[in-house]
């Protein structure tokens, strides 16, 4: 049985030991309820404010900046329905609301329920590779909203945040950025986003802890009801455990940036030769070679191939990978963001991301291309009985 392959890392990373650590030590020893105001109640405050002040560092924000959510589906989700609805009450009429058909499902969705609302939502279309064509976003003026991703968690992709801010520069601007952190320098998508998402278990902290940075000038409105957490903003009673251990692993996901970006262009490379070497037919779905991508993440189209039978086949050698969205059914239906991005509808289905965690260099980048051409012409012969 060969060793297991894990190229999912675009999905989540286990929890980083030192992490979980921090995680065991502030919940033991800061048992109360943040909001108390008796002696334990403000130990536990403390160690979730300096958890704020550690996260506003590393994004440039200031400590009241910081949302701290369950998750970057919740940050992505008060971004966009607080947002929207808060421009709506200082201005007159629907927001009109801008994203692209490369956004993750929880930016996607929050857009669609604002669209029910009665604000006009354009959804920017996608170049080769999932690159946002950002030319419609000229004329989105102050009274408009728009959500756009750092990096595209399927084809790696980097999106030009700095361009879209000069073409609507008086618009909000929300990022989703949970691709990004500890794969890209952070500088311009900090300075460009109103609005900045970020996701505690892509980067080694626990399930079940996300960030929102909400710059000061801009208004959001509460999406829960409850009491008045995080100045109103979002609430429910924070965990000062989640929020230090989020705080840890951004911290050292940033510092160690470096490492992941030069071993993954190695792991990438090799990656590509061995499957091309293996399967010369493979096609990567990318922007032009110039264009900026995530050191981690490639996805790999492979013609003439039944994609049913893909991640079941990569599943017996060992290769732990996504096809290019989710498969609830077993049977894979294509990715939507393949296919606005172009690709047809036979190649989408046949098509896998792979994305490698930190530390993956040439081997594992030789072995992935190995087993993943042998799983492919196999699917290859079976296809053309
Ligand atoms: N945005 C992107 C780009 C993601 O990849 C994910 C995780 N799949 C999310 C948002 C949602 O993050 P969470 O799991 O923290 O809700």
């Amino acid at each position: 049985m060969k060793t297991d392959l894990f190229l999912d890392a675009n999905a989540g990373l286990p929890v980083r030991p030192e992490v979980l650590e921090t995680f065991q030590r502030v919940e033991r020893d800061c048992p109360a309820n943040p909001s108390s105001l008796h002696g334990p109640g403000r130990k536990a405050r403390a160690a979730l404010e300096e958890a704020r002040e550690t996260v506003a560092e590393l994004l440039g924000a200031r400590r009241g900046e910081i949302i701290f959510t369950s998750g970057a589906t919740e940050a992505n989700n008060l971004a966009i329905l607080g947002g929207a609805r808060a421009l709506a009450e200082g201005g007159d009429g629907p927001t009109p609301l801008f994203g692209s058909k490369a956004e993750h499902p929880s930016v996607l969705g929050p857009l669609r329920i604002l669209q029910q609302e009665g604000c006009p939502l354009t959804l920017l279309p996608l170049k080769e590779g999932a690159l946002v064509d950002l030319e419609g976003l000229d004329g989105a003026g102050p009274e408009s909203f728009v959500s756009l991703q750092w990096a595209n968690n399927e084809t790696g992709c980097v999106q030009d945040l700095k361009q879209a801010k000069s073409r609507a520069p008086d618009s909000i601007l929300h990022c989703d950025a949970v691709q990004g952190w500890g794969k890209l320098d952070p500088s311009a998508a900090l300075e460009v986003a109103d609005l900045f998402t970020l996701s505690g278990h892509k980067v080694g902290a626990p399930k079940g802890i996300g960030v929102l940075r909400v710059r000061e000038t801009v208004p959001v409105s509460p999406i829960l009801s409850g009491g008045g957490h995080q100045g109103g903003l979002r609430p429910g009673t924070e965990s000062p455990a989640l929020a230090a251990a989020l705080a840890e692993a951004l911290g050292l996901a940033e510092k160690e940036r470096g490492l992941w970006e030069e071993s993954g262009k190695e792991a990438l490379n090799h990656l590509f030769r061995a499957l091309l070497e293996g399967f010369p037919e493979s096609v990567i779905h990318r922007p032009d070679p110039e264009g900026a991508s995530l050191p981690n993440t490639a996805s790999v189209g492979f013609p003439g191939v039944d994609g049913r039978a893909l991640l079941p086949a990569c599943e017996k050698v060992g290769l732990a990978l996504s096809a290019g969205s989710a498969c609830s059914t077993g049977a894979p239906t294509p990715s939507t963001v393949l296919l606005a991005a172009g690709v047809g509808e036979k190649l989408a289905r046949a098509s896998l991301r792979i994305s490698f965690p930190p530390g993956s260099g040439r081997a594992e980048g030789e072995e992935a291309g190995k087993r993943l051409a042998e799983v492919v012409n196999r699917a290859y012969e079976v296809a053309k009985r």
